[in-house]
């Protein structure tokens, strides 16, 4: 089966290919050009942070085609109290040049309690300011800890790492977020680019006329509602990112990625940050 939309709770179907902006900055101009192209493409979501500094360069890739794009957001943990969080929101509005931000997400576990940042997030949803809230680098525990929380039940994602070498959160997270209907975006998806090369990739990709990376990306949208977010600095990149989108791979391609990058058969902590 070719990949599927990405399909929230609240009913928002976004593409299930995304793009990310970490690291962005250096090549200014050609990074705008290539979000604006894979916006063109249909790739609407476009992850940044507080913490990469790529906020109003993604304001001037969606300047003129805001409605087309899903904006994602995060904040440090480092400012997610109450009132730190509310504040990080206005800021990253501000970079942004927007009045809303799609997806706004914790980056990671900090040491303000969950129930003071999801309170914080909650009523920036209840302002418009933010359209829906979710998490990133959670693993199971902690995502059923966010989810006992008054409206925790309204979490839309849970952002982690996902790549061929790092397959652990396949074993729990990924069951246990579909279970929960709450999409998975994959970050460093390609393995910042290290795994282009690949023996086993390259093969397949041969077979289908593509590039290993394109087959990287199809194997993880083979999955439904999980949303890898390559970041790629040029429209050539982006390019041939969203050309991964019309790829169904074979059980036999399949069977040779697990033999190359076996699956966890047991529990494997949550790597990233
Ligand atoms: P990645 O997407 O796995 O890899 C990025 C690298 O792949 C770049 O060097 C890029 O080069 C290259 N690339 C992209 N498309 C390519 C193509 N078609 N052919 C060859 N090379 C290609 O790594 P990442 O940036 O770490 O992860 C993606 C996004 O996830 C980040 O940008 C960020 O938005 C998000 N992220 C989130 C967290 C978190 O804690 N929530 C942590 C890390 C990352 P070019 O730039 O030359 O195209």
């Amino acid at each position: 089966m070719k990949p599927q939309p990405i399909t929230f709770r609240d009913g928002r179907q976004v593409c299930p290919l995304g793009q990310g902006t970490y690291q962005m900055g250096r090549r200014r101009k050609e990074e705008v050009q290539a979000l604006r192209r894979g916006i063109d493409l249909g790739l609407a979501v476009i992850d940044t942070a507080e913490m990469y500094g790529t906020e109003d360069l993604v304001g001037e890739a969606v300047r003129g085609c805001r409605d087309e794009a899903f904006i994602v957001s995060k904040v440090l943990p480092g400012n997610a109290s109450y009132e730190g969080a509310k504040r990080a929101c206005e800021r990253s509005l501000r970079r942004l040049g927007t009045d809303r931000i799609d997806l706004y997400l914790l980056h990671w576990i900090g040491h303000y309690p969950f129930s003071e940042t999801v309170r914080a997030l909650v009523e920036l949803r209840q302002e418009g300011k933010i359209l829906r809230w979710g998490m990133s680098n959670l693993d199971v525990a902690d995502m059923e800890r966010i989810l006992s929380l008054p409206h925790g039940e309204d979490c839309a994602a849970n952002q982690v790492l996902y790549n061929l070498h790092d397959r652990g959160i396949e074993f729990d997270l990924i069951p246990w977020s579909a279970g929960h209907r709450i999409p998975v975006m994959a970050y460093t998806p390609l393995g910042e680019g290290r795994l282009k090369d690949h023996r086993v990739l390259s093969r397949i990709a041969q077979r289908h006329g593509a590039t290993p990376t394109q087959i990287m990306l199809a194997w993880m949208m083979r999955t439904p509602d999980v949303m890898p977010i390559p970041k790629a600095g040029s429209a050539d990149h982006v390019e041939e990112n969203a050309r991964s989108l019309a790829i169904e791979l074979t059980d036999e391609d399949l069977r040779e990625i697990d033999r190359a990058f076996p699956p966890p058969t047991h529990k494997i902590r949550l790597a990233g940050w």
